[in-house]
């Protein structure tokens, strides 16, 4: 599938407003996803790319979104 990827320009939560939603809406916290100041999320490896994350994002557009694993594949060979 893929893998979420944070754009820290639009998270609210590193942008310095405490937010986490997409923490709370993981299947996987703290495995896929873990959060740290003011709820910064930080995605890790065993992140399923499952698409929760993407769908509970408060912001708009949304500020954490799945990387197509084809685009990660281009991404590592380029
Ligand atoms: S894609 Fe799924 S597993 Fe990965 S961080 Fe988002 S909710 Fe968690
Ligand atoms: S739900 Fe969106 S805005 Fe809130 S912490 Fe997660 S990525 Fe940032």
């Amino acid at each position: 599938m893929g893998i979420a990827r944070v754009d820290k320009q639009l998270c609210l939560s590193w942008q310095g407003k405490s937010c986490g939603v997409c923490y709370r809406a993981c299947p996987l916290q703290d495995k896929a996803i873990i959060v740290g100041f003011m709820e910064q999320p930080e995605v890790l490896d065993a992140c399923v790319g499952c698409g929760l994350c993407e769908s509970s994002c408060i912001q708009i557009p949304q500020a954490i979104k799945i990387i197509p694993s084809h685009t990660l594949d281009q991404l590592r060979s380029s």
